[in-house]
């Protein structure tokens, strides 16, 4: 939980005090697709959105079980022996398939022992009951399982521009559907989208507050080369957040989220050749938009939750 020395609950903090010890995501890529590329919901998939938001190191086709196990090699590597592991399926929406190769998939993880527990990225309205079924199988048999909604706004004009091709209300129907479950949720939420402002930003960290989510990532707007955001950007159609405005709207949205509203990500990072703008957005500026946020929460005296009405 928040203290007075941990301004907000991270996932670090929360999955050593869950299993005693360091926790490693393993982030895997498949050959997945989306319903907002292949024309299914839309085509082009959202604005910002390049090869499924894959890092660039990771392989769709290298086999499965290998990349786990390269994954668990690396970890221990730098980590020593003593880790359990999480396998995060990420890129594109990991429940878009059939039956049979998302059991392949996810039942992959089984010949770990380490693996505790997998987090499942897709999009809200990518989750029918029989994958929620499928998941709760993982679930009931030991494994913890999180399910990664993205919602990035709460203002549907904004969700139309950017092509999100779903709505608020699949976001809170997906989200609702999942918790009926021995499930977990974690939503994905956006900062800085063009033409929002403070308040657009403040009603979408609202709407989570309100919804019974367990986790969140809140991710500064970033623009990556070869986008159709790009392309509006550098025609000079918005401004990206700079850092502080970005702590800034950070920590409103802290403020406000129950304080066990376990927080898997305060920033976004892509290699610097893929990005365009804000320069903070790459895994050598990550600790600074940690601190940054650390040194406003502090600025202001205040944690995660201390605004909120639904610490719980
Ligand atoms: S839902 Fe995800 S994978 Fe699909 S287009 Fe949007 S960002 Fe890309």
């Amino acid at each position: 939980m928040v203290t007075t020395e941990r301004l907000y609950y991270s996932l670090k903090d929360y999955l050593r005090e869950r299993y005693g010890r360091r926790v490693q995501k393993i982030t895997v890529a498949l050959p997945f697709t989306c319903p907002n590329i292949d024309g299914t919901k839309a085509k082009g998939g959202c604005t910002y959105c390049f090869s499924g938001t894959r890092p660039a190191h990771l392989e769709p086709y290298v086999p499965l079980k290998e990349q786990i196990e390269e994954g668990i090699k690396r970890a221990k590597r730098r980590y020593g022996e003593k880790l359990f592991f999480f396998v995060y399926y990420q890129s594109y929406s990991n429940t878009y398939g059939d039956y049979s190769y998302l059991k392949s998939i996810y039942d992959t993880v089984l010949e770990f022992d380490e693996v505790v527990g997998i987090d499942v990225g897709t999009r809200p309205d990518c989750a029918p009951e029989w994958v929620l079924d499928l998941l709760e199988g993982y679930a009931n048999n030991g494994l913890e399982v999180w399910v990664e909604y993205g919602l990035q706004s709460a203002n549907f004009k904004t969700l139309r521009l950017i092509n999100r091709a779903h709505g608020v209300s699949d976001f809170v129907d997906a989200v609702l559907r999942t918790k009926r479950r021995n499930l977990k949720v974690c939503a994905h939420i956006i900062l800085g989208l063009p033409y929002e402002d403070r308040e657009d930003m403040l009603e979408t960290g609202k709407l989570l507050a309100s919804l019974p989510i367990d986790g969140v990532k809140i991710h500064p707007l970033h623009v990556i080369r070869n986008t159709k955001m790009a392309e509006q950007y550098l025609r000079g159609e918005f401004e990206v957040l700079s850092l502080q405005e970005y702590a800034r709207r950070a920590v409103d949205i802290l403020e406000i989220l129950p304080q066990n509203v376990v927080v898997h990500r305060l920033t976004g990072e892509v290699e610097p050749d893929r990005l365009i703008a804000p320069d903070y957005c790459t895994y050598a500026k990550k600790q600074k938009v940690i601190n940054a946020i650390l040194e406003e929460l502090k600025a202001r005296g205040s944690y995660q939750g201390c605004k909120s009405a639904f610490n719980r």
